[in-house]
C-alpha cells in the first residue's frame, strides 16, 4: 500500500505545480481554486489515501457510490457530487454533501428546495437549518448528450432563482467537450464565466453567484485562467496507479 500512497503524493505534486503556475499566469490566487479529486474509478481504499494526504474535497458522480464511500470514509472528507441527481434519491443524498455541483432541471431545483423545507420544522427545533449549496450545470458546448440548462434558459431561471430559500446557487457548472488541443475548450469556459455574471447582476442579491466549476483532467489550466473556482479532476491524480490502464 505504501507504493500507493507514493504514487498519490506524487501526481498530487504534480498536479500541484500546474495549478499554482496556471493561477501565476492569470494573476489569480491558488486559495482561490479548490481541487475536487473525483474518486468515481478508484476505490474507498484508493480515495482514503487521497484524504491522508490532506485532499479532503472529494466528488463522486453517482449518490449510490457516493454514499458507500462516505460511510468508508472519515466524516472530515467534503463530499462533492458532480453527476446527476434523481429526484428519489435526495433525502439520503443531501445530508452527506457539501456541494452538489450538478443541479440540471428546474424539477430538481425545486425538489432540492421542498426537501429543505420539510426539514424547516424539525431543524427550528435543533439549529437553524443550513441552506443546500449548488451550482447550476449548463450545457455550453452544445452537446446533444450533455445534460445542464441550455444558456437560453437564463430567463426563466432567473424568478426561480429569486424564490429559493433553502437552496443557495453558489455559481455554475459545465463540461467541456473533449478536445485535444485543451485550448479548443477555452471558449466553452468563457461562455459559463459571461454566464455567471449574467445571472448575479440579476439575482445576485439573493445567491453569491461567484463560483465555477469547470476544468477537468485534460483541460484544467485553461479553466484556470479562464476563472474556474472549483476542478474536477479524476484522471490525472491516479495515472500510475497498479492495476490502471494508464499505468
Ligand atoms: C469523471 C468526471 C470528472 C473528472 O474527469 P477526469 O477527466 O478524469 O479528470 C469531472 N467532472 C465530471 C462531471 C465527471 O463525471
Amino acid at each position: 500500500m505504501d507504493s500507493i500512497r507514493d504514487i498519490l503524493a506524487a501526481n498530487l505534486d504534480a498536479v500541484e505545480r500546474r495549478v499554482a503556475a496556471a493561477c501565476a499566469r492569470a494573476g489569480r490566487a491558488r486559495q482561490q481554486v479548490t481541487l475536487v479529486a473525483v474518486t468515481k474509478s478508484v476505490s474507498a481504499e484508493i480515495a482514503a489515501r487521497l484524504a491522508e494526504l490532506g485532499t479532503l474535497d472529494l466528488g463522486e458522480n453517482r449518490p449510490q457510490e457516493l454514499w458507500s464511500k462516505a460511510a468508508a470514509l472519515p466524516a472530515t472528507v467534503r463530499w462533492h457530487l458532480i453527476g446527476h441527481l434523481q429526484r428519489n434519491k435526495i433525502d439520503r443524498t443531501l445530508p452527506l454533501v457539501h456541494r452538489i455541483h450538478s443541479i440540471d432541471s428546474v424539477r430538481l431545483i425545486e425538489a432540492i428546495e421542498a426537501h429543505g423545507r420539510s426539514g424547516e420544522a424539525a431543524a427550528a427545533r435543533d439549529t437553524s437549518p443550513t441552506p443546500v449549496e449548488g451550482f447550476l450545470e449548463f450545457n455550453c458546448s452544445g452537446e446533444a448528450s450533455k445534460d445542464g440548462f441550455a444558456p437560453h434558459e437564463v430567463d426563466d431561471l432567473i424568478p426561480v432563482l429569486r424564490r429559493l430559500r433553502h437552496l443557495r446557487i453558489v455559481g455554475l457548472m459545465t463540461m467541456a467537450a473533449y478536445q485535444d488541443d485543451p485550448e479548443r475548450c477555452r471558449p466553452t469556459f468563457a461562455a459559463l464565466r459571461g454566464l455567471v455574471t449574467q445571472m448575479r447582476d440579476r439575482a445576485g442579491d439573493v445567491h453569491p453567484l461567484n463560483e465555477l466549476s469547470m476544468g477537468m483532467s485534460n483541460d484544467f489550466e485553461v479553466a484556470i485562467e479562464e476563472g474556474a473556482t472549483s476542478l474536477r479532476l479524476g484522471t490525472v491524480l491516479f495515472t500510475g496507479l497498479p492495476g490502471r490502464a494508464d499505468g
